[in-house]
């Protein structure tokens, strides 16, 4: 069986940056990924709008050009999808791996559908297949959803969202557009500061006016057929409701980090071990790459900050190569 230089989990943009890095560098690379090409952002709102600017999610200075200042999730895909077949890049779609394991000079990785050798491996495994429940009873009905799509779904219906962030805002703003009887339960006392500055206002203007209801420093208790029992400051709610949009974040996946031998930090944050400088983590030859490495804090890194670790990593893995080749 052929080694690879470099296998790299995860056909997301900062995988796909890493492949086409490694293509231009003459590595022997293999990206494997378990959806479609940037399987996370296919999933992403149909109408969502990047909150950056097409520039910042360019890879390699490969031209962005959206219709408007910040692209829309449709050219992101065609832009991806265009690095992608344009450099022939080497991926297999579809695929799952399932585990990496350190052999004497390398790493073995199986997939659901193939088993491959290779020198090093990037994990750029991203953070949105996860979903932080709310656990609360009756959280698995079929009609509540951690992963918003379509506003149309949910016209003439009673919504509740829960969430103050940027998912949970647009999602709102929308349904409420096209027919939605909208409520907004929201932890803390007033609508995310991260939200996007020219979404923020619309969404207060909304609630004081009245059109959407908002209730802040409120949780859900439970989850009914037709209705959602909240506790609010006032005391507990009941509201009558047809669905549930829990738009309350994602998170990585701990256990297959774990299962890879990379230490976590034993805080919160479940912070991946990782040198910053050249994002080998604590096992040699695996890197981690993208929003991967900030554990819980998925807001850290995101494509326009994390697009440099592409380079990072292949300039460091052929500097190896080359100490290898002068021993
Ligand atoms: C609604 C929304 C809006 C956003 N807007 C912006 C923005 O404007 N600007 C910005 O910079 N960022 C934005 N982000 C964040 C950004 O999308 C992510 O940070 C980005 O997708 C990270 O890229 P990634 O390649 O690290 O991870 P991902 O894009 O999540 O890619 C990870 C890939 O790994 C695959 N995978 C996972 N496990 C396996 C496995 N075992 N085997 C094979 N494949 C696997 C997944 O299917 C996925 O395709 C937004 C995020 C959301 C949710």
């Amino acid at each position: 069986m052929e080694k690879l230089d470099v296998l790299i989990v995860g056909g997301g943009p900062i995988g796909i940056a890493c492949g086409l890095e490694a293509k231009k560098k003459g590595l022997g690379y293999l990206i494997v990924e378990k959806g479609p090409i940037v399987n996370s952002l296919f999933n992403y709102p149909v109408n969502m709008q990047f909150f950056s600017s097409s520039e910042r999610l360019e890879i390699d200075d490969i031209p962005f050009i959206s219709k408007e200042a910040k692209p829309k999730r449709n050219e992101a895909l065609e832009y991806y999808r265009r690095i992608v077949s344009s450099n022939s890049l080497n991926i297999h779609l579809f695929e799952k791996v399932e585990t990496v394991e350190k052999t004497g000079d390398g790493f073995e990785i199986i997939s659901d559908k193939n088993r491959y050798m290779a020198e090093h491996v990037i994990i750029a495994t991203g953070f949105y297949d996860l979903p932080n429940n709310l656990n609360v009873p009756g959280e698995d009905l079929p009609k509540v959803s951690h992963y918003y799509k379509d506003p149309h779904y949910y016209a003439r219906q009673k919504l509740a969202v829960v969430g103050a962030s940027n998912s949970a805002i647009d999602a709102a703003l929308e349904c409420w557009r096209k027919g939605s009887e909208v409520t907004l339960i929201i932890r803390g006392p007033e609508v995310g500061q991260r939200v996007k500055y020219w979404v923020r206002p619309d969404i207060i203007n909304r609630i004081e006016e009245g059109s959407i209801k908002a209730y802040f420093n409120s949780t859900v208790k439970e989850i009914k057929e037709t209705e959602l029992i909240i506790d609010t400051p006032e005391g507990e709610v009941i509201l009558e409701n047809d669905f549930v949009l829990a738009l309350t974040g994602y998170m990585p996946n701990f256990e297959f980090l774990e299962k890879l031998g990379i230490e976590l930090s034993r805080d919160e944050k479940r912070l991946p071990a990782y040198n910053p400088e050249t994002m080998e983590t604590n096992v040699e030859g695996l890197y981690l790459a993208g929003v991967i490495c900030g554990g819980m804090e998925t807001h850290k890194w995101f494509i326009e900050n994390s697009r440099i670790h592409a380079p990072i990593i292949i300039s460091h893995i052929l500097s190896k190569q080359l100490v290898d080749s002068r021993a």
